[in-house]
C-alpha cells in the first residue's frame, strides 16, 4: 500500500446505523446509552454528521440548510427530566449544500424541522459536547426500499470528506405490540432481527433491501419509517467495510435496538 492509499483509507469515516427505541434511553442507566457513549469514543471526531432521522418524515427527500439546529421535543408524556436535555449542535449551510450536491438533485431544502429525539437522544450521549455540526436529512416516506438504499449510495462519497453518516431508527419497531417492561424480544422479533444480522454480516444487502419478502416482516416493520434509515446506512456502506454489530439486543417485545458500524 502506498502512502496516498493509506491516507485515503484513514480519512474515510465509518457509517453508523443505530437503534434508538424509547426516548428514555437518552437518560439514566440503560444498555443503549452505554453503547452510544462507547461508540462515540471509538469513532473519534468527524468533521460533521449527516444524520438520517426516522422521525423527520417527508414526502420527497429533504435536507435542512441552516447554521442552526433547533431541538425538537417530538415526544409526549415523558418525565420532566427528559425535557431538560439541551442539545443543539450547529448546522452549516455550506455543508448542507455539499450534502445536497451529493444527493444529486434528489433532495430539496426544508427548514421546517430541527434535531429530533431520534437523533439527539443518541448524539447527546455519543458526542455530549454538541461540538460537531449536524446536517439533518429526512426519511422520504414515498421512496421504495431500493430508493432508500440508493440515497445511501449517493451519501457514501461524503465519508471521504470527514462526514459520519449516522442513521437512526429501529430494525424491528412495532409500537402496537410493545410489551412494557420486557427486556427481550418476542420470538418473531428475535428471528427477524437475526435474519437481517446474518445477511448484513455476510454483505448480502439485497436481503434487507427486500425485507418485505422475509417471514414476519409485516409484524417487524408494520410501517417503514424506522426501518428506512437502516437502508440508507446500508447504501452508504461499501463492500470492503468491516461490519461490527453493537447494542445487539431486543426489548419491549417488539423493538430491536441492534446497531451496526460499517468501516
Ligand atoms: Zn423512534
Amino acid at each position: 500500500m502506498n502512502m496516498e492509499e493509506n491516507m485515503t483509507e484513514k480519512n474515510t469515516m465509518p457509517v453508523i446505523f443505530t437503534g434508538h427505541g424509547s426516548p428514555m434511553n437518552a437518560i439514566g442507566e440503560n444498555r443503549a446509552r452505554d453503547g452510544w457513549k462507547k461508540m462515540g469514543k471509538e469513532l473519534g471526531q468527524p468533521k460533521f454528521i449527516a444524520a438520517v432521522s426516522s422521525h423527520w418524515m417527508t414526502e420527497g427527500l429533504c435536507v435542512r440548510r441552516s447554521d442552526e439546529n433547533p431541538q425538537i421535543f417530538d415526544m409526549y408524556g415523558f418525565p420532566d427530566e427528559l425535557y431538560q436535555i439541551h442539545y443543539e449542535p450547529a448546522g452549516s449551510t455550506m455543508l448542507a449544500d455539499r450534502v445536497l450536491e451529493a444527493l444529486d438533485g434528489t433532495a430539496s431544502v426544508n427548514n421546517d424541522w430541527g434535531i429530533d429525539h431520534g437523533i439527539w437522544s443518541v448524539l447527546c450521549n455519543m458526542y455530549p459536547k454538541a461540538d460537531i455540526p449536524v446536517i439533518m436529512i429526512s426519511t422520504d416516506t414515498t421512496a421504495s426500499p431500493k430508493e432508500q438504499y440508493e440515497t445511501g449510495k449517493k451519501l457514501a462519497q461524503l465519508r471521504d470528506e470527514g462526514a459520519l453518516i449516522l442513521a437512526s431508527g429501529n430494525i424491528v419497531h412495532n409500537l402496537g405490540m410493545v410489551s412494557w417492561g420486557s427486556d427481550h424480544g418476542y420470538e418473531w422479533a428475535e428471528n427477524f432481527d437475526r435474519t437481517i444480522k446474518a445477511a448484513v454480516l455476510t454483505h448480502q444487502f439485497d436481503i434487507p433491501v427486500n425485507y418485505q419478502a422475509l417471514p414476519n416482516a409485516a409484524k417487524a416493520v408494520p410501517t417503514s419509517e424506522h426501518y428506512n434509515p437502516f437502508l440508507v446506512a446500508l447504501g452508504a456502506a461499501s463492500a470492503d467495510d468491516q461490519v461490527t454489530v453493537w447494542n445487539d439486543y431486543r426489548e419491549l417485545g417488539s423493538m430491536s435496538m441492534t446497531s451496526y458500524r460499517f468501516g
